[in-house]
């Protein structure tokens, strides 16, 4: 499946898995933030929670617990990437 952006859905289905693993690594969490916002469009729509929550609840390994916590780790990341581009 793709998004109308033409990034695979499935791809960022499992960055996003990736980040909310309690196993993740800040340096892994920003490396993987970082590829999701190579698109705008992707990035934009984790800026919503219910957006978060819904493609997280289709993640093989969904435990949702902190969508809050998730989002503000994506927006604190997102910073540090722009300010170094
Ligand atoms: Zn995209």
């Amino acid at each position: 499946m793709k998004e109308p952006c033409g990034c695979s859905c499935d791809d960022i289905q499992s960055q996003l898995c990736e980040l909310v693993d309690p196993g993740t690594t800040p340096e892994q969490a920003r490396e993987l933030i970082a590829s999701i916002s190579d698109c705008p469009q992707c990035y934009g729509r984790l800026q919503s929670e219910q957006e978060i929550r819904a493609m997280l609840q289709r993640c093989c390994t969904a435990q949702v617990e902190a969508p809050a916590e998730l989002r503000e780790r994506i927006t604190m990341q997102i910073r540090v990437t722009r300010f170094r581009a």
